[in-house]
């Protein structure tokens, strides 16, 4: 009767085991195994009989021992659950995520419960750590972390060029400027306006002028360093900062966009239509009262440059 009756129960325990869609292991205090359920042996092709009482860390060299330790230590002697989740460590046991997009990860990623196991006597032999697939989950929370990154990144960009905007362009411009006042850096504005653009676009139309307010962010990308900061500012205007930047070097970059500009074309209906620009170059100084008047300077010189005739660099008195 007792043989039956423990028999059954194991046929029970074996069957639950068998048959969740969670982890299941126990471990003793030295953590060797001693439960180790079908979900275990289905992902990591090891049976319970291989792995009976044996080191877990021998087996699963991905798991830090030290951390999983004191991990796993108020367990045994607080005696209080503890939880992993997978936004601190994607996984404990590295198994194939059997997922068909698997362009993100290639392992499943887990949520870990350790729970103690009590004894008659009350003391906390063993360890049970129950093991949840949360792959579907993870990355479902990492597509759209990021499409919010690209949705971010593109609420700063202008559509047409994917220079920065004038709304970016304009924030960190007022950082700039208060990052100057305190460091006493060199950094200066750039302003530019495409030459006679009504014409462009009376003359070959709006698409070919288009073309050309694209070409023109290209010439812009190619001139400047990745720590310049460049955006479209208007229709065919656009401005660039230049922070650490001694003002000769940024005549110097300037003088270099207006020539590459001026070489530059693009084909519209098999016609070749080249274009000019205009540059106004302001270096910061302390005595502007806010970026709005550094601004300013900037563009009192690019009026200059139009007015003196065009397809030339003026710097700011
Ligand atoms: P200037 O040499 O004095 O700068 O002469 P301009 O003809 O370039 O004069 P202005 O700056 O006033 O003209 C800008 C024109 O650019 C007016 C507008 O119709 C056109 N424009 C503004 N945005 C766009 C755009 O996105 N695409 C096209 N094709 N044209 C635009
Ligand atoms: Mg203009
Ligand atoms: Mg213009």
């Amino acid at each position: 009767m007792a043989v039956d009756s423990s028999l059954a129960e194991m046929h029970w325990k074996h069957d639950l085991l068998g048959s969740i869609e969670v982890g299941i292991v126990v471990l003793d205090k030295n953590y060797n195994v001693q439960v180790w359920n079908q979900f275990m042996e289905n992902h990591s092709s090891i049976v319970p009989g291989m792995i009976q009482d044996k080191n877990i860390f021998e087996y699963f060299p991905e798991i830090d021992e030290k951390w999983f330790c004191r991990k796993a230590e108020p367990a045994f002697t607080l005696k209080s659950p503890v939880f992993i989740i997978w936004e601190q460590r994607p996984y404990l046991f590295r198994f194939d995520c059997n997922r068909p997009i698997t362009a993100q990860s290639e392992s499943m990623f887990q949520n870990i419960t350790i729970f103690p196991l009590a004894s008659l006597t009350g003391q906390v032999e063993q360890i049970c750590l129950v093991i949840y697939d949360v792959t579907d989950e993870a990355l479902g929370r990492l597509r759209i972390e990021s499409l919010n990154k690209q949705l971010e990144r593109m609420s700063r960009l202008d559509g047409l060029t994917e220079l920065y905007n004038r709304q970016y362009w304009g924030e960190q411009l007022a950082l700039e400027y208060k990052r100057d006042k305190r460091t006493d850096v060199a950094s200066a504005l750039i302003m530019m306006d495409i030459d006679y653009f009504k014409k462009i676009n009376d003359t070959y139309g709006h698409l070919a002028g288009d073309s050309v307010i694209k070409s023109f962010a290209n010439v812009i990308r190619k001139a400047t360093r990745e720590t310049d900061l460049a955006c479209r500012y208007g229709g065919e205007e656009f401005a660039i900062i230049l922070p650490d930047t001694p003002i000769e070097n940024v005549e110097f970059v300037a003088e270099r966009i207006r020539r590459f500009a001026e070489k530059k074309f693009v084909i519209h209906d098999g016609i070749e239509v080249s274009y000019t620009v205009s540059i106004g170059v302001a270096g910061f100084k302390s005595s502007y009262k806010s970026h709005t008047q550094w601004l300013d300077a900037a563009d009192k010189a690019l009026y200059k440059a139009k007015e003196s005739g065009r397809n030339k660099v003026v710097l700011a008195d």
